[in-house]
């Protein structure tokens, strides 16, 4: 059996982001896009006349639409400037030291993901994974279990505009599903951490299949979406988990490089380093299980990411 929370035989956690602020225009050609979507003017033909001039219409019509998109980039530069003052408004709020950095754009294609070297793999099988493969400097926060449900948490990332993705176990989300929902509204992700909290090995692949199985159909109709990511409590896996997760949808099992906690940060390494494409791992836990409350430990985990140069990004833009 593996048993897994440390890198190389890593361990990792992620959080997803929650897309309030819109997409800033993208660089030529990308722009095309936008106005064609703010204005409803079609996209200009790529080299066809008109290329090249913002892809209005010649003649008279052409002053009207050109105040049309005036008049929807200036609106956009408002909305974004507003989202922007409330999110600095928000690091004075929740003590931040700096301001957390923005995610780049999301890759226009997800990387090709392969296992983590020493984990299990095989044909059909979903690939086991610490760190998303990728060179810009963003980390992934992932936060499991579900028992501990403080609003304040919700209001702190909803405010500082960050993603997360949610790993529930049923056994104590169930209570509170609404929470999640929530939360899902928000932007957060919400995937698959079974129903029991059972470790998988120590199980047949017929009760295994059932604990991750039954949780995809489960969450599926609480939350409204289908789960793509399963994490298999304490990191501990083997063949039959991979195979039962990918009979039901999993198309990959992330693990973790770091823990994070109110007062520590585990290292997955020993540089005691983020690297890019980290996936981090904490827990909904309260006072009564931890030395702080879950907004102590998101300040812990976006203190240390600022200050290393890194932003969080939204797990599902990459797996
Ligand atoms: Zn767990």
């Amino acid at each position: 059996m593996r048993r897994y929370g440390l890198l190389g035989g890593a361990t990792i956690l992620a959080l997803a982001c929650s897309g309030a602020v819109p997409t800033p225009p993208p660089a030529e050609p990308d722009r095309w896009r936008f106005l064609g979507a703010v204005t409803g003017a079609p996209a200009p033909p790529p080299n066809g006349p008109g290329a090249g001039e913002a892809g209005l219409v010649l003649g008279a019509p052409q002053r009207a639409q050109a105040r049309t998109v005036a008049d929807a980039l200036a609106a956009y530069a408002k909305r974004l400037k507003g989202a922007e003052k409330r999110r600095i408004a928000a690091v004075k709020t929740w003590g931040l030291r700096r301001t957390p950095l923005r995610a780049p754009a999301p890759p226009a294609d997800k990387p090709k993901l392969t296992s983590e070297p020493g984990h299990t793999t095989g044909k059909g099988l979903p690939p086991v994974i610490v760190q998303v493969p990728t060179d810009e400097k963003v980390v992934f926060l992932t936060i499991d279990d579900g028992a501990e449900k403080d609003p304040e948490l919700l209001e702190m990332m909803r405010e500082l505009d960050l993603p997360y993705t949610s790993f529930l176990s049923d056994y104590v989300a169930r209570d509170d599903y609404d929470y999640f929902r929530e939360a899902h509204r928000d932007g957060s992700a919400i995937q698959n951490h079974s129903i029991n909290h059972r470790e998988m090995p120590t199980l047949s692949y017929a009760e295994q299949r059932e604990e991750i199985c039954r949780q995809q159909d489960i969450l599926e109709k609480e939350i409204g979406e289908r789960p793509t990511l399963f994490r298999p409590p304490y990191g501990a896996y083997d063949r039959d988990t991979l195979r039962a997760a990918a009979s039901c949808d999993v198309e990959a099992v992330p693990l973790w490089a770091e823990e994070a906690f109110p007062d520590r940060i585990d290292w997955g390494r020993g540089d005691h380093e983020l690297h890019p494409g980290d996936i981090i791992l904490t827990h909904f836990r309260g006072t009564d299980e931890w030395s702080g409350s879950m907004p102590d430990m998101i300040r812990r985990v976006l203190d240390t990411a600022t200050s290393q140069g890194f932003a969080l990004a939204r797990l599902e833009d990459y797996v």
